[in-house]
């Protein structure tokens, strides 16, 4: 199964990620994740890519494809995976058609007032995890006992431009991938695990149909 996540910031795509890798054994491909492992351990992309991560922008198309090209092409992600926050442009999805068929576009839909909750209270740890402060009144992780802290790209400034930049160059691809009668949309206003039932009622006919 071949799938690709679509959702603003905000929307919940990380933590249904995590649930749909558990249960369908997929791998679960973050560009987000990369570019923060990258910047991590330092490496020149890491670099370059926090210049444009910390003012809410996206990462040039050219540096980001590559990423993603070099994590398709190996073994793993033969029969599946799950791209989550890649594409972002028509530029990258125009790529990712030229090196493979999707066989669905989960398209995660959230009222912009709980976007905007979910991510001025978001507190991330070093670790990965991520909490809300609306329910998660310490500043400790539960994992790792490390201290949360804000991620650069969470504070406000930032957050207006990454709602901003969806808008005008993410959010069309939505009807890129309509048109191509790919595209599934679930409402994920409520908790996690309601939106994830609603998920897997659409992957399970993927799935069987794959
Ligand atoms: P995420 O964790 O998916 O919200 O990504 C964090 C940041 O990484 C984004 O705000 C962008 O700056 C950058 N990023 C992640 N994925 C992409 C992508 N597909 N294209 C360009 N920039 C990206």
């Amino acid at each position: 199964m071949k799938i690709v996540l679509l959702g603003a910031p905000g929307a919940g795509k990380g933590s249904q990620a995590e649930l749909i890798t558990k249960e369908y054994g997929i791998p679960h491909i973050s560009t987000g994740d990369a570019f923060r492992s990258n910047i991590k351990a330092g490496t020149e992309i890491g670099l370059y890519a926090k210049s444009f991560m910390d003012k809410g922008l996206l990462v040039p198309d050219e540096v980001t494809v590559k990423i993603v090209e070099a994590r398709l092409s190996q073994g793993d992600c033969a029969s599946g995976f799950m791209l989550d926050g890649f594409p972002r442009s028509l530029v990258q999805a125009e790529f990712l058609d030229k090196i493979t068929a999707l066989d669905c576009v989960l398209n995660i839909s959230v009222p912009f007032d709980v976007i905007l909750k979910r991510l001025s209270g978001r507190r991330s740890c070093s670790c990965g995890a991520i909490y809300n402060t609306d329910s998660h009144k310490s500043d400790s992780c539960l994992k790792c006992g490390n201290t949360l802290f804000i991620r650069d790209d969470d504070k406000e400034e930032a957050i207006k431009k990454r709602l901003e930049v969806y808008q005008a160059i993410t959010a069309p691809l939505v009807d890129y991938y309509a048109q191509k009668g790919i595209l599934s949309t679930v409402i994920g206003a409520e908790t996690i695990l309601d939106t994830f039932s609603l998920v897997k009622n659409t992957l399970d006919l993927v799935w069987k149909k794959g």
